[in-house]
């Protein structure tokens, strides 16, 4: 793995990064295919045509559902879903803290039932990586407990500890797993995740613990959790510095257009969030003037693409009112039409925003980018 960066502009860095499977260009937005596959029947060559760098998939939702073992035999999720480019796995972590049931955290790891059948299973940092190197992942996340927002400052202090145990424990299965023969991505890299709520101490010395470590790369995690955006941009003021600058910063879980853009502003290069598949799936669409929702009746004549200029499989060939039509008649193409707008509307955004940072113009382009969206829907 090589990470480097090419630029900076402000705090605002562009950088390029080698994997196994190919580069990735930062900042990046992941777009998030939960089982092996986007939601809204997005296939890996509509990825490819929208701008996909990276696909991110959920360790806790393949490991409960199919099964990682069935999906090693395929030679790994690359091949299982046919995509050749970079493919990022959470750890599980966040899914068994915030949707299995009966939960019980130990030193080990956590005992937990399965959120679709009940079936008890034990997730511990050595069963996390196991199952991504199953998988095959060109990035794989440390497992970690993100603490609930509203937790005492003792209880985070603790569990942001075990966190630091379980990361060591992750670092050495990691380097087992890829010594070993039959491995599917012997080159499989770790991203670690910095936890402790939007207590600033707890968030910095846990970053200058971590970075200690020397890790593929550094994950921001238990943001955008019910935090204000001000809380969770002075988190990330806080501890981004206390990060190494040569290696990858991931905000986990985030966010709106304007997130993405102010967290960019702070030294972030990669991100990751449901948003816009969540909302294209519910006719919401993003455009440079704002945010629009497909089913208002301002849009049954409305014979304009979603949004003009937009070069995306939807705008290229179909109008509002057809694809407010669709909706209405819960139509699945309805849906999938949204999702590749919004999908492509935020890669696209990345792209502008590391041009923007190349030419050292990151202020400006941030100032107008907000100023649009954020203004009166001329839609
Ligand atoms: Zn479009």
């Amino acid at each position: 793995m090589k990470y480097e960066v090419l630029t900076k502009d402000g705090r605002a860095k562009s950088a390029r990064m080698e994997t196994v499977h190919g580069i990735i260009e930062t900042p990046v937005f992941m777009n998030v295919g939960t089982v092996g596959a986007i939601k809204g029947a997005v296939s890996t060559d509509d990825l490819r045509e929208i701008g996909t760098q990276v696909e991110l998939s959920n360790t806790y939702h393949l490991h409960v559902r199919t099964g990682d073992r069935l999906i090693k035999q395929f030679g790994g999720l690359h091949k299982f879903m046919n995509w050749d480019r970079p493919i990022l796995t959470d750890s599980g972590g966040f899914q068994v803290f915030s949707l299995a049931k009966l939960r019980r955290i130990r030193e080990e790891g956590v005992h937990f039932n399965s959120h679709i059948d009940g079936h008890k299973i034990f997730m511990g940092p050595e069963e996390s990586m196991q199952i991504q190197s199953n998988l095959g992942s060109t990035i794989a996340m440390a497992f970690d407990e993100c603490p609930p927002s509203r937790a005492s400052d003792q209880y985070i202090r603790d569990s942001v500890d075990r966190t630091t145990r379980w990361l060591l424990r992750c670092k050495e299965e990691m380097a087992r797993l890829n010594a070993l023969p039959d491995t599917v991505n012997r080159e499989q890299l770790l991203f670690g995740i910095n936890q402790g709520g939007v207590v600033d101490e707890i968030r910095i010395e846990h970053a200058r613990t971590i970075r200690e470590m020397n890790l593929d790369g550094y994950a921001i995690g238990g943001l955008a959790v019910g935090e204000s955006h001000e809380e969770m941009y002075h988190i990330l003021d806080v501890t981004v510095p206390h990060l190494p600058e040569d290696k990858p910063v991931y905000l986990m879980g985030v966010g709106t257009p304007a997130n993405i853009l102010e967290a960019v502003d702070r030294g972030v290069d990669f991100f990751d969030c449901v948003y816009p598949s969540r909302n294209g799936r519910h006719g919401h669409v993003y455009t440079n003037q704002g945010k629009l929702n497909l089913f208002n009746q301002q849009y049954e004549l409305d014979s304009r693409p979603i949004e003009e200029g937009c070069g995306c499989p939807a705008c290229r060939s179909y109008s509002r009112a057809y694809i407010r039509h669709l909706l209405k008649a819960k139509e699945m193409l309805g849906m999938r039409l949204c999702t590749l707008h919004n999908l492509y509307f935020y890669n696209t955004m990345m792209k502008e925003i590391r041009e923007a940072i190349r030419e050292r113009r990151y202020a400006g382009y941030k100032a107008s980018k907000l100023a649009g969206m954020e203004g009166p829907p001329k839609g």
